[in-house]
């Protein structure tokens, strides 16, 4: 039996928590989120970042997803939902299972190849 880690210091990597917090992150989250957006005066803690994409787990409190991925669109003002695009997680196993490959695994990141 796999046990799920439910704190994102444990995840691996592109996954990673800056030292010193990411309250920046949250103030851009509340300019950019309009009526109508799922994360609309939600409770959200930023809770770790992805260093391929700057797509940022946030920790939701009064929704009924416990996490969501929202990729931030810093225009520094509202924006017309459904931006910034976020992704509702019922789990943090579902960013490792379902939304691990979002684009930015760090072998396709990474890839020096270039066909020339
Ligand atoms: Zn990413």
């Amino acid at each position: 039996m796999q046990h799920m880690p439910d704190d994102p210091s444990l995840l691996p990597a592109p996954w990673w928590v800056p030292d010193g917090g990411m309250h920046d992150l949250e103030v851009e989250l509340r300019r950019e989120l309009s009526p109508g957006h799922p994360l609309h005066e939600a409770e959200v803690t930023a809770a770790a970042r992805c260093e391929g994409c700057d797509d940022i787990l946030f920790r939701v409190a009064n929704r009924p997803f416990p996490w969501a991925v929202v990729h931030l669109t810093w225009k520094g003002r509202k924006e017309r939902a459904p931006w910034p695009m976020t992704t509702p997680l019922t789990s943090l196993a579902e960013l490792l299972t379902e939304w691990a490959d979002h684009g930015c695994n760090g072998t396709e990141a990474s890839s020096p190849e270039s066909r020339s």
